[in-house]
């Protein structure tokens, strides 16, 4: 039975038609720019590409070319289920969900703590049911995996009552792809989880760190917001929380043009003056811009930072775990974070860590070396799989 997997975003639909089983995916797409007139939907149908402009076009419009596309297949009563991708579970999910109308409001009672991400999930989900209204509808959440994690690690150092009447507390995002590379890891090492310890570093254009014993999560770097943590492409990671009130009286801005800066216009952007993108900062670096060298630098090192802090948290490492498309592409990075985690036992294997790109996975250290690897994460594949076990009553 093929799985549909959902993520929406505030004006953008990504689909894909999934057998959870297999892998294979005979139709995904993207729709970008909804609501407004440059509104359009890529699909890709195994391999054959198409572009499909949908002028003003928004969620409904967006799943009528999706269930158009099916229908060309003869895939449409073939789809036995849809997982939705949700970011903020808050306390209330530590696993995927059915969807019924109290699942609803239990994503709706998250709204404040996800205030952009959680209000286009729902409304995809509501669009999902009308457009496949005879279907179990699974909502899977980035923060679930992480609620494993012990009170020593998820509490911050704050007044109780921020806690207990506000939730001020870590829950940590990119669950999916956390718990995905990790059993692909304990695959390729030839482990079981049971007495297995490693750090997940996802290095996309949002990056975490994650520490997973056991196949659970027990610290992982981002927080109450995905801003806590390491450098990505444009956010901030960890800075002064004394950083607000002094920008305020120095500068004059608001709270919500800090936030807005540290999350949009930091980062490898903000270090750099020059982009987001670390294939291009590698480049730039490379062609002697300082801005791009330094942001590089400063990316590695907050992140070997952050690796070694997650070996507290286990006691012991097994393994470290790179993915996201930089994890995943740059052996630039890999290499320079195990250079400076030579005190963790890692030894870089250069060979190995070059070929490691363009979706080739592998151990990239040398055989008297803590492995490090690289592993292709896929958190579509993760959902569909979520998404069957909670349809098979399993989860
Ligand atoms: P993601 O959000 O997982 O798609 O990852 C996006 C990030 O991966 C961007 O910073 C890209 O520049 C980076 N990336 C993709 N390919 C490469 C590459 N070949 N070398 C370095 N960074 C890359």
């Amino acid at each position: 039975m093929w799985t549909l997997v959902v993520n929406c975003g505030s004006s953008s639909l990504k689909f894909a038609l999934l057998d959870p089983s297999s892998g294979e995916v005979p139709l995904s797409g993207l729709a970008e720019r909804l609501g407004s007139d440059l509104a359009s939907v890529r699909v890709d149908r195994g391999g054959e590409r198409v572009s499909v402009p949908l002028p003003g076009g928004s969620y409904p419009e967006a799943f009528g070319v999706l269930l158009a596309e099916l229908d060309a297949l003869g895939l449409r009563s073939e789809v036995g289920a849809v997982g939705h991708r949700v970011v903020h579970g808050g306390e209330r999910f530590s696993a995927p969900a059915l969807v019924t109308p109290e699942v609803l409001d239990a994503i709706r009672a998250c709204v404040p703590l996800a205030p952009l991400h959680n209000p286009a999930n729902l409304a995809g989900i509501e669009a999902a049911q009308e457009a496949f209204p005879g279907l179990p509808h699974v909502a899977v959440f980035d923060t679930a995996f992480h609620q494993t994690m012990p009170e020593v690690a998820y509490r911050y150092a704050v007044p109780e009552e921020w806690y207990t009447q506000h939730g001020v507390r870590r829950y940590g995002f990119h669950g999916t792809s956390h718990a995905y590379v990790a059993g692909e890891a304990a695959r390729m090492l030839g482990r079981d989880f049971p007495d297995l310890n490693l750090v997940t570093a996802h290095l996309g254009n949002g990056c975490s760190v994650t520490a997973v014993q056991g196949g659970r999560s027990v610290d992982t770097s981002m927080g109450l917001t995905p801003l806590e943590g390491v450098v990505m492409g444009t956010r901030s990671g960890d800075v002064d929380p004394g950083l607000h009130d002094y920008l305020a009286r120095q500068a004059g801005l608001s709270l919500t043009q800090i936030t807005a800066t540290l999350n949009r216009e930091s980062g490898l952007l903000g270090l750099s003056g020059l982009t987001n993108d670390m294939r291009e900062l590698e480049e730039a670096a490379a062609r002697g811009h300082e801005g791009a060298r330094l942001a590089v630098e400063i990316f590695v090192y907050r992140l070997a930072k952050s690796v070694a802090g997650m070996a507290v948290a286990l006691g012991r490492l097994d393994g470290l775990v790179f993915t996201g498309g930089i994890g995943e592409n740059s052996a630039t990075v890999r290499g320079a974070t195990l250079a400076r985690l030579g005190l963790l036992g890692f030894k870089v294997d250069e060979a190995a860590n070059a070929r490691a790109v363009r979706g080739r996975a592998g151990i990239i250290t040398t055989p008297d070396s803590v492995p490090a690897l690289v592993v292709n994460t896929n958190e579509e594949l993760m959902i569909a799989r979520e998404t069957q076990s909670v349809v098979a009553g399993e989860l």
